[in-house]
């Protein structure tokens, strides 16, 4: 790739040095070369007014309200496939906790650590990604960070986002505000997420290719709020899936959860891929889903809500909260034989996310 012009307005030489199509050492150096990355790379992509004051932090004006701040790691592996890419994922992986507290999201920061020999193109794809991302959600990133490690050192990219949020109602939404009698209600279809990238690196293909679910969950949270449901606990079903999320939910409250495996909607190429594979959807990673936990009466009205405005078009309700024995999470089967939904013993599948 030729440099442009503006790329080195900071640079006093007056022969632009090439940037090069692959990173190297000296892109981490915080040099002329770090310079370029950021006005060619960055800054374009993420055009915020706090970037462009190039300043040590952002200065960003709060509303009034609660904060909400979350942070996550991204290691996934392959960095692009079906349904999405690292990019999109560390966007909408913050994005998605903030609104489990009912944050709005308002600002991300993100941190790069590239391997040296990463090509400059795919770093492009990867931040054109996430600025489609965060456009999506409504957020801006507003501070970031560039670290170059040797070749073999990283899998070409690494990115930590970090976020905040303001929870503008004064309710409490949190695992410890659930209550006996409470709906449990699926915000859409389960196992996209994981099993894409499952498929993509066991090599197997299907007739409907199953693409990840990676989506933001601000829309649908949002309505669910300005609807003034009485919403005791919102959770993203990520790492460990539904299974792993009930579990740590009934063990905050605690209270028991009963679900109702004929209720759970999971698409017929996810379950037959878990099947080749040895898998329980249940526990499969998703990036676009979540579970809302609200009074019985309220479920109904939640339902219709996810159903115009959740991704997965197809929400449920699938289980009620019991009173015990605490920390307990039982499925009835579709014959109707019930049995215990424990955490998972190890790691389903590393570098999902
Ligand atoms: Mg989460």
């Amino acid at each position: 790739m030729d440099p442009t012009p503006d790329a080195f307005a900071f640079s006093s030489c007056p022969v632009p040095l090439p940037v090069g199509s692959e990173i190297t050492i000296g892109h981490g150096g915080g040099g002329r070369l770090t310079q370029d990355l950021i006005n060619r790379i960055f800054r374009p992509a993420f055009d915020t007014d706090s970037l462009e004051a190039q300043h040590d932090a952002a200065l960003l004006d709060f509303p009034a309200g609660r904060l909400a701040f979350s942070t996550d790691s991204h290691v996934v592996s392959p960095l692009f496939f079906p349904g999405g890419d690292i990019g999109g994922l560390a966007i909408n992986g913050t994005v998605n906790d903030l609104c489990m507290t009912g944050a709005r999201p308002l600002w991300l920061s993100a941190g790069f650590i590239l391997e040296e020999g990463l090509a400059i193109d795919t770093l492009e794809r990867v931040v054109q990604s996430m600025k489609r991302a965060a456009d999506a959600a409504g957020v801006g990133i507003v501070a970031g960070d560039t670290k170059v490690v040797e070749r073999g050192r990283c899998d070409g990219l690494y990115i930590t986002t970090s976020g905040i949020g303001v929870v503008e109602t004064p309710r409490t939404i949190a695992p410890t505000e659930l209550r006996e009698g409470d709906a449990v209600v699926l915000s859409g279809d389960l196992g996209r997420h994981g099993m894409a990238i499952m498929a993509t690196r066991a090599g197997l293909s299907f007739e409907s290719p199953i693409e990840s679910d990676c989506a933001p969950l601000v829309k649908p949270v949002k309505a669910l709020l300005e609807a003034g449901l009485e919403i005791h606990c919102l959770r993203d079903l990520t790492r460990g899936g539904l299974a792993t999320s009930l579990v740590e939910l009934a063990e905050s409250s605690g209270l028991s959860i009963a679900i109702d495996a004929v209720r759970i909607p999971v698409p017929e190429a996810v379950n037959g891929a878990c099947e080749i594979l040895g898998l329980d959807p249940l526990y499969v990673a998703n990036e676009g889903r979540f579970v809302c936990i609200l009074p019985e009466g309220e479920a109904e009205r939640a339902l219709k809500i996810l159903t115009d405005t959740a991704p997965g078009k197809s929400p449920a309700i699938i289980g009620r909260v019991g009173s015990g024995p605490a920390g307990q999470v039982t499925q009835r089967s579709v014959i109707g034989a019930e049995r215990i939904v424990d955490r998972l013993s190890g790691e389903q599948l590393p570098r999902i996310c």
